[in-house]
């Protein structure tokens, strides 16, 4: 099975990876390996928020070459050129960086739940899949914790068939 990467960048929590290397194990059919934590980049950093691409770009940097994608996890807040704050970026067949500062909940269920969703999410951009309209696709983009508890942990038929054949393409079943 191919390998993907994981990092955390800042600071590790073992339920946030042990939940991220699940979906990466179940829902990717790919070999996760915990790389280990990075420290934040600070170009582009603002008060109490990175950039989310310099930090994806870091980790991409230091993914060993035998790993086929990088995904990393962080507790900061995140922000994008274009958006004040993000759940989470992806490179399309590279990586994604997902932030759990806005997930938090006092249940873990819940936490744990949301974090499932927002690296299911990015991990279908990095194979290629688009936003989904449907509000209950977990390709949805989520504009807000309503919209990703809305959501499901799942992608809908139509997400599910374009997964499968970027799936195939890469040899991955
Ligand atoms: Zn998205
Ligand atoms: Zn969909």
């Amino acid at each position: 099975m191919a390998v993907c990467s994981l990092f955390s960048v800042g600071v590790s929590l073992p339920s946030v990876e042990e939940e991220t290397e699940k979906v990466i194990r179940e829902k990717f059919k790919l070999t996760p390996r915990f790389e280990g934590i990075v420290p934040p980049d600070s170009r582009g950093s603002r008060t109490s928020q990175l950039l989310a691409e310099v930090q994806l770009q870091n980790v991409l940097s230091l993914k060993p070459s035998d790993a086929l994608f990088a995904v990393a996890v962080t507790p900061y807040d995140l922000y994008s050129d274009s958006l004040n704050f993000v759940f989470g970026v992806a490179y399309p067949f590279k990586g994604g960086i997902v932030s759990y500062a806005r997930l938090l909940s006092e249940s873990t269920e819940l936490f744990l739940s949301r974090v499932r969703k927002e690296v299911t999410h990015e991990m279908g951009h990095v194979f290629g899949l688009s936003h989904c309209p449907d509000p209950k696709c977990v390709m949805h983009f989520s504009n807000s914790l309503a919209d990703t508890d809305y959501k499901s942990e799942d992608f809908c038929p139509l997400c599910k068939k374009k997964l499968a054949s970027a799936m195939k393409q890469l040899g991955l079943f």
